[in-house]
């Protein structure tokens, strides 16, 4: 193989390096986290902070209206027991009594209004609940292919290092430097092939005397213009 077919292989393997190790970090990354679990996670966390609002609100109204029962209790039986017989008294007490009830009705409403809100939100929490267990197992079984597969990828790039080194030593150690050098300021392209008259990595004219060279395969000549090194 000519010195130039021989850059053109190794060209090849580190293009197949470059595209092993992108697909890596894109594994990598996805295996990163999952978004729609995290959203799930968010959402539950706020389904279980609404629901334990409505439940301190309901434990309070129930109070509320057991602390009005205590006290109209012993109203009533003021009112009924006969113990108190004086009429401006009676009607204080009868009053008093109207005033507490009508207390109590609206904490019942408010109560039966949040009974409703209550199993809603039980409701809501348990729904967020189930998505994050699906999630969870989505996940789970996600992580495992992706795991599996940045192995197959760890390996493949192990095995192309290995042929990349030994393509490498059949190159002469100065063109290996300029191969190096034009790869990673040419965009991982360093090697140009000749495209009828012009240079396909810049589209330059190639001057015929120069074409000839190359196409003969007498030197290993590079693009006057991009620098690439010309691969007949
Ligand atoms: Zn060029």
């Amino acid at each position: 193989m000519s010195q130039v077919a021989e850059l053109v292989a190794l060209q090849e393997i580190d293009a197949e390096s470059a595209a092993a190790r992108a697909a890596l970090a894109d594994v990598e990354a996805r295996l990163q986290g999952d978004a729609e679990l995290d959203e799930a996670r968010r959402q539950l966390i706020q389904a279980e902070a609404e629901r334990a609002t409505i439940v301190a609100t309901q434990r309070r109204l129930e109070d509320e209206v057991e602390r009005l029962n205590d006290r109209i209790a012993p109203e009533e039986k003021r009112l009924y027991d006969g113990s108190v017989r004086n009429p401006k008294e009676l009607t204080g007490i009868q009053h008093e009594l109207e005033l507490l009830k009508a207390a109590r009705e609206r904490q019942e409403d408010a109560l039966v209004e949040v009974l409703d809100q209550a199993e809603t939100a039980s409701r809501q929490r348990s729904e967020a609940q189930g998505a994050v267990t699906r999630l969870e197992e989505r996940w789970s079984r996600t992580q495992e292919e992706l795991r599996l597969e940045a192995r197959r990828l760890g390996d493949a790039i192990a095995r192309i290092d290995q042929r990349r080194e030994a393509q490498a030593a059949r190159i002469p150690p100065r063109l290996l430097v300029t191969y190096e050098d034009l790869r990673r300021r040419k965009g991982g392209t360093a090697v140009a092939r000749i495209k009828g008259n012009t240079c396909s990595g810049c589209r330059i004219t190639i001057p015929d005397a120069l074409r000839s060279r190359v196409l003969a395969g007498e030197t290993v000549a590079q693009c006057p213009n991009c620098e690439r090194i010309f691969h007949p």
